[in-house]
């Protein structure tokens, strides 16, 4: 697969992954939001519901503390007979009777304190008559619910005592005398009675006054703070109704952050300087006291469970993406390696039907050219061929030609030995009439030289005029050889001439016709004999060698004095003799036939066997060059048979080659 496809096929899924995360990204984003707002919503819900119902516990009880003491003012002024002892002050036992019976209703009822103040505001007696901070002495005509009493109305108070500075709650009921009110009963009930059951780990209750001013709270550092800053004209009211004692109110460190309803929102509060937290605020108003109670409530558990289920909602979304992201991975990834497949497939399939095709075209190339090969061998055996038979024509040609040119010679040849046979053979018949037998026999003897004469001139001619059908075959040099020296048995022995023979042991085997060897080394030691034939000590040698590994050589050696260098060019010429009785036609035809097979017949001097000398050469030595056979001949065939083979003409044993010589 080449790198560009690669790429091509990728480059889409790639550039589409950032966007589809993107795209999950954000669904995620919008998916969560809606999700943590439900929850929040829920669980808001859920939270405000249940501090609602705490709230309303929380209201319910503390009316009810209240109710307890509500009427035990009016209760107590009705029952004790205060109006004669306010009426007349001075009966000091009366006062202490009081005091200890106002001491024991303080006991039961868990009051703080119960006490009697006259139309003045003077404490006259009081529960607390034991104490040293004892209120009997005391003046109260400030507080508005004396105030409230005296105007013939139940009193009610919440304040920081002037004396001990608690926070207390007080109840007040005049003392009528006829209508008129001559004095107040108090029955003061302290507010940690009451914040002592509304301790909760997870929320805070507040309790607060018309200005705002927390005056119960199950935080002690929150008390008598404000929920938010006081107007100037108000703090200065209380200030001088000496409600708190005086005391500096500064706000609660409270931030508000949204409302959720009337009776409920969502504040921050500084619980220290490094600590604030959001909390859930509820409000209850009691209109009869002018109290609102606030309950809060810490967020912080509501958030973290937001944020978990957030937390968690996203992980699993998170899980399902990439899920999703994983599976669209491995469909692409199989998609990409499908694709990748099918291309690699196809580019297979492409450049097998390429090679197919390439196949094809050289197999086409290689049968043309073949066919051109065989039309070409064809073309050349056929030219071979009729070169040859154009080769033979000529040479036949040249022969007949020749055979005219030298038929004066020949009827010359022929007519005088046919004219001395006839003048002989009359002598003959004349001596044996007179019977001189022994010149008879004498022109007998001349009459058998004359024919052998005229049968060698007749054998040659034939030989010349024969258009001989060579058969290449594998042929054994020394087996020629073998074959040309028996003939010339005799007359080597009758000229006591040295024979010489140089041949190799091992067979020497030449592509060529045994006849035309034969014929050609018949011719060879034919001249070498003639040659030598006046020498006191002839000579003659035959060698034979491997050239190289095409070629043999075939030599002749004799001692005749060697051939007149002039006259080296003109040996092969057809009819050149030196010789008296000589045709002139041996080296011609030799040379033609070694043309014939392929090889080479030349002539040279030599000085005592060697082949370049100086002064008078001692003799001629005639090469014959010829292909070599170079395979076993054993076998049919070799390299070179083969290519022979080809040629029409099968390869044949060496032999050793007995027929009679044409020659
Ligand atoms: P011919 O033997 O009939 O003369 P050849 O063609 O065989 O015809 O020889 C041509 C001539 O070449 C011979 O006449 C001779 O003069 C010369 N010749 C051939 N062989 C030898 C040789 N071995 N030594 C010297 N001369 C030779």
């Amino acid at each position: 697969m080449n790198q560009s496809t690669h790429l091509s096929s990728s480059l889409p899924t790639a550039r589409r992954q950032p966007l589809l995360l993107l795209l999950l990204a954000l669904l995620l984003a919008l998916s969560l939001w809606p999700i943590t707002q439900s929850v929040w919503n829920k669980e808001l819900q859920q939270l405000q519901e249940q501090t609602h119902n705490e709230l309303l516990l929380h209201v319910t009880g503390l009316r009810g503390k209240l109710a307890q003491y509500e009427y035990l003012a009016q209760l107590l002024t009705e029952k004790e007979d205060l109006r004669p002892l306010l009426l007349a002050p001075n009966a000091a036992e009366n006062w202490q009777q009081l005091n200890q019976r106002l001491d024991r209703f303080r006991a039961i009822s868990e009051a703080s304190d119960i006490y009697l103040m006259d139309a003045q505001g003077w404490t006259l007696a009081a529960s607390n008559w034991w104490r040293p901070d004892s209120f009997i002495g005391q003046n109260f005509a400030f507080r508005p619910y004396f105030q409230q009493a005296m105007q013939g109305q139940q009193g009610r108070f919440f304040g920081l005592g002037t004396t001990s500075g608690a926070r207390g709650y007080y109840f007040s009921y005049p003392v009528f005398d006829a209508d008129t009110p001559i004095g107040v009963l108090v029955v003061k009930i302290e507010i940690h009675a009451i914040e002592e059951p509304w301790r909760d780990p997870l929320g805070e209750l507040l309790v607060t006054d018309e200005d705002g001013v927390i005056f119960i709270s199950s935080r002690p550092e929150w008390r008598l703070l404000t929920l938010q800053p006081l107007e100037q004209q108000r703090r200065q009211h209380i200030q001088h109704s000496l409600q708190y004692a005086g005391r500096q109110l500064r706000p609660l460190a409270i931030e508000y952050l949204a409302e959720f309803d009337e009776q409920s929102r969502r504040v921050r509060l500084s619980l220290s300087r490094e600590e604030e937290r959001d909390y859930l605020m509820m409000r209850y108003a009691l209109p009869e006291l002018d109290w609102t109670v606030h309950i809060i409530k810490d967020l912080t558990p509501l958030y973290r469970r937001v944020l978990l289920s957030g937390l968690l909602t996203g992980l699993i979304f998170l899980a399902l993406i990439l899920l999703a992201l994983f599976i669209d991975q491995r469909r692409h990834a199989q998609q990409e390696k499908r694709l990748w497949q099918q291309q690699a497939h196809r580019q297979l399939q492409k450049a097998h039907s390429q090679l197919e095709q390439r196949v094809h075209e050289r197999t086409a190339d290689l049968s043309a050219s073949n066919q051109r090969l065989l039309q070409e061998i064809q073309r050349h055996q056929k030219t071979e061929a009729q070169l040859r038979s154009a080769q033979k024509e000529l040479i036949q040609a040249a022969k007949l030609a020749l055979l005219g040119e030298m038929a004066a010679s020949i009827n010359h040849e022929i007519n005088q030995p046919l004219s001395a046979l006839r003048s002989y053979s009359q002598n003959a018949v004349t001596l044996i009439e007179r019977g001189q037998l022994e010149t008879a026999q004498d022109n007998l003897a001349i009459i058998l030289e004359l024919t052998d004469r005229m049968a060698e001139i007749s054998a040659q001619l034939r030989v010349f005029s024969r258009q001989s059908e060579q058969k290449l075959s594998c042929v054994s040099l020394q087996a020629a050889c073998r074959y040309a020296l028996r003939l010339y048995a005799t007359p080597l022995a009758q000229g006591k001439i040295h024979l010489e023979q140089d041949l190799p042991e091992a067979e020497l085997l030449a592509w060529a016709d045994m006849v035309s060897v034969e014929q050609i080394l018949v011719n060879l030691i034919s001249n070498a004999l003639h040659a030598v034939q006046d020498q006191p000590q002839p000579w003659i040698k035959i060698s034979a060698r491997a050239a190289n590994r095409q070629q043999v050589v075939l030599q002749v050696w004799d001692q005749g004095g060697g051939i007149d260098p002039a006259h080296l060019d003109d040996l092969f010429t057809p009819f050149y003799t030196r010789k008296e009785s000589g045709l002139g036609l041996g080296l011609s035809i030799s040379s033609r036939l070694a043309q014939a097979l392929q090889g080479q017949l030349s002539a040279a001097n030599h000085w005592h066997g060697q082949l370049s000398g100086q002064g008078q050469p001692s003799g001629a030595v005639f090469t014959l060059t010829l292909p070599r056979f170079d395979g076993d001949p054993d076998t049919p065939l070799s390299p070179s048979t083969r290519n022979r083979s080809a040629s029409g003409t099968p390869p044949q044993q060496a032999r050793s080659h007995s027929s009679e010589p044409s020659v």
